[in-house]
């Protein structure tokens, strides 16, 4: 079957029509208003790529591809490109094509329809990387020969440079991987946008919808800040509103069809788009849908002359965690609580871990519950589905790691670890810091892949002044780090390259192995840097507390101290054991010495400028010449610091970065480890933002750059306060980072548009 329409497809369909194409037709067949319109299956495709002979040419082609080769890839991707392209359609396919689109045309009621088409990816199991194109989108398209042209351009997309890069280094096949297009009627809305069927990072039975004029693009990719509008489920009552100033839109240009960006008109730019009886027929179709599929759903919509039209609907899965709309939850047993330290639902069988020894009996799955995670239970949290813990806040251990792997967890919940039951199915609230006796039926029971980029959002398009980067705490999480699209690494953790070897780097040392020390963080500072090349990494000298490196081999010495979080841990540890610091210096100069020049370097927990003199000198004296060589740059994460910043900058300094996790505690004398004190834990503290606001004027007067990578740059609310205040960059945690750029994105144009106000 060359097309199918959407009458005729379900959602079951996906190898057959892909995910969008699918979904279209599920809608269809539930009564939805949907444009009309039809799928070109993957078989098509398949079909095309095989007869035609190119299939062998293209892997003919990439069999030779070193894809590490970035010129040699891209070449390869657009000969591939362009052998899709200029081949012919064979006529038994290009028929059907021809019939299903007259046959729409006919359906619309009008010749030569304006139709959009849009690549749909098949096997949603695979990561989204796979199938660069899947985002593809191409409007307004006129005409059976322009219908074609598209057709082709979206076959194309499955060899974008990217997602050649994926398929080689993940081993999947080329000649596997198939894709499903979609064409259907374009819809010439005169306003538009998304509708959220619940709260999507609270998950409260409100539905969050934004619109704005003209076709939905404007709101999708950003390029407007659109109204919002929250809306009450049940009695349909408007909760809040916020109308912005709604600049651009885009519409189809008269008959040529194309589709252009234009100024709104004068008077309907502070116009609220929607009218409450709009937000009526919206939230009742929102209801509707999110009932058939039994899932709160990400939606789009538009207006085409008063009559609603849905566009598209998926689970929410990446904005926060809102995988259920609340009312489940009141039928669920709450049986624990603690703060929400990495988002998403899931459920699987409870596994208590009282020491190390235990840790086999964590299968694929199940929830690992223990007091506090330590380094050593890094392997084990990997096949966990879930992370449950007594101790800890928000930055500690068992969250940071838990973020970085895309594992739901709750920490500081007290007692969990003597209240649950060895082999008790639960569901973890990850972001609210729920866990639930049973399993939710919208809770997820696969465990997570780390190095799939599939749980992640889309990444968005916006361009932002302000770089967005992102941490990287764990070198295996990388390539989902990468697929962020973000503007590099942040903050590259050193901690767990050491703690995955098991062995203190200052035995190392001891024994005279300093050439193994500094292959070891060659080799995976290599990982990061090579992927994120040209973009860059910033890596942070190691910041090794006492307590979590006890138990390496040659840790046995470690000091116990009282409070470690105030005691031998970053910069000033490594002062006192400059031959570990050194061999890090070593391991990033051969790094740019063998052409990854996109290396900077960044020291942690300083409170004296004399403490980045003497990492200066060190840095000199093993042949890495501070800003010469390398930039170089502090975290700002003392008081001390933040404080004093002037005297830092004086010493010399390319960057700074807020690790807000430590600034916070050491401000508000809050452990951040201390679920006891958990409620005080506040990184929009107005003492740590007036810190912060200081070190930024000082920063930006002196040209030195600041960022932010604790927790606080993973927080859109702090996000934007930043922004506001100068800050000219951020690195967020994987899983936040589309939801960063987009607040970025809108502070950004927020301040513009205050700036030009006041001009007039
Ligand atoms: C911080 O303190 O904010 C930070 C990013 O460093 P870490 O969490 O590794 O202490
Ligand atoms: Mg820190």
């Amino acid at each position: 079957m060359y097309v199918s329409f959407f009458e005729d497809l379900k959602k079951e369909d996906v190898d057959i029509a892909g995910g969008k194409g699918a979904n279209l037709g599920e809608l269809t067949q539930a009564g939805i208003p949907v444009p009309k319109g039809f799928v070109i299956t993957s078989e098509t495709y398949k079909e095309f790529m095989e007869s035609t002979g190119i299939q062998s040419k293209v892997l003919a082609l990439l069999k030779k591809l070193d894809v590490n080769d970035n010129s040699a890839l891209q070449k390869a991707s657009k000969d591939v490109k362009k052998i899709i392209i200029e081949t012919e359609i064979p006529d038994s396919i290009k028929l059907s094509i021809i019939e299903a689109y007259n046959a729409l045309c006919s359906r619309i009621g009008i010749n030569d329809a304006f139709v959009a088409i849009r690549s749909s990816a098949t096997a949603e199991d695979l990561p989204e990387a796979s199938f660069a194109g899947q985002q593809d989108t191409f409007l307004n398209i006129k005409g059976i020969d322009s219908v074609i042209e598209y057709v082709k351009k979206c076959w194309a997309s499955l060899y974008e440079a990217r997602a050649i890069f994926y398929r080689e280094e993940n081993n999947f096949d080329h000649d596997k991987v198939f894709i499903a297009v979609v064409v259907q009627q374009m819809v010439d809305s005169e306003k538009a946008g998304v509708m959220f069927t619940v709260h999507p990072s609270t998950g409260e039975d409100t539905a969050l919808i934004e619109g704005s004029w003209g076709l939905g693009e404007a709101v999708v990719s950003g390029t407007v800040t659109p109204d919002t509008y929250w809306v009450d489920k049940k009695t349909e009552k408007l909760l809040d509103i916020s109308i912005a100033e709604k600049n651009t839109m885009f519409i189809k240009e008269s008959d040529a069809g194309n589709t252009i960006q234009v100024d709104v008109p004068e008077d309907k730019k502070n116009e609220r788009v929607l009218t409450d009886e709009d937000l009526s027929k919206l939230v009742q179709m929102g209801k509707r849908i999110q009932e058939h599929y039994k899932s709160p759903q990400d939606t789009e919509w538009a207006f085409q002359n008063g009559e609603l039209n849905m566009l598209q609907s998926r689970p929410i899965t990446t904005l926060g965690d809102a995988k259920n709309d609340g009312s489940e939850e009141l039928e669920m047993n709450i049986i624990s609580k603690g703060l929400g330290a990495s988002p998403g639902q899931i459920a699987g069988s409870v596994k208590i871990i009282t020491s190390i020894d235990e840790l086999d009996k964590i299968q694929k799955g199940d929830i690992l519950v223990t007091t506090m995670t330590t380094p050593d239970m890094v392997p084990a949290m990997k096949r966990a589905n879930g992370i449950i813990t007594d101790e800890g806040g928000v930055t500690c251990h068992a969250a940071i790691i838990s973020r970085e792997l895309g594992i739901p967890c709750v920490v500081g919940t007290a007692n969990a670890s003597s209240i649950l039951d060895e082999n008790q199915i639960v569901t973890i609230d990850g972001k609210k810091g729920l866990v639930y006796e049973g399993k939710l039926t919208t809770a997820e029971e696969k465990p997570i892949d780390i190095s799939s980029t599939k749980v992640l959002a889309a990444p968005t398009t916006e361009i932002t002044a302000t770089e967005v980067k992102v941490n990287v705490s764990m070198v295996e999480a990388t390539e989902k780090a990468r697929a962020t699209d973000a503007d590099g690494v942040g903050l590259l953790r050193t901690e767990h390259m050491m703690l995955a070897c098991g062995v203190h780097p200052k035995k190392f040392i001891l024994d005279g192995r300093e050439d193994e020390l500094i292959q070891i963080i060659y080799d995976n500072v290599l990982i990061v840097a090579d992927a994120f090349y040209p973009r860059p990494v910033c890596y942070r000298t190691l910041d090794a507390p006492t307590d979590e490196f006890q138990t390496l081999e040659g840790g046995e010495d470690e000091p116990h101290e009282h409070n470690p979080m105030l005691g031998w841990r970053g910069l000033r540890r490594e002062l006192e054991e400059p031959e570990i610091l050194k061999a890090e210096f070593k391991a990033i100069k051969k790094l740019i010495n063998q052409g990854y020049t996109n290396m900077t370097i960044m020291l942690p927990l300083l409170q004296h400028p004399d403490e980045l003199r003497q990492a200066k000198a060190l840095a000199t004296e093993v042949g890495l010449i501070p800003h010469e060589d390398i930039e170089f740059g502090m975290m700002v994460e003392t008081p001390a610091s933040a404080i004093i910043i002037e005297d830092f900058i004086e010493v010399g300094l390319d960057f700074i970065s807020f690790g807000t996790n430590d600034l916070t505690q050491y401000t508000l004398a809050v452990d951040r480890n201390n679920e006891l004190v958990a409620n005080l834990y506040k990184e929009s503290h107005p003492a740590v933002l007036k810190l912060i606001k200081h070190v930024i004027n000082k920063c930006n007067e002196a040209g030195v750059a600041t960022s932010v990578c604790g927790q606080a740059g993973s927080v859109p609310a702090i996000v934007e306060q930043l922004v506001e205040l100068g800050i000219t960059g951020v690195s967020a945690n994987t899983d936040a980072v589309a939801d960063v750029r987009k607040t970025v994105f809108r502070a950004e144009k927020k301040l513009l548009l205050n700036a030009a106000r006041k001009q007039l």
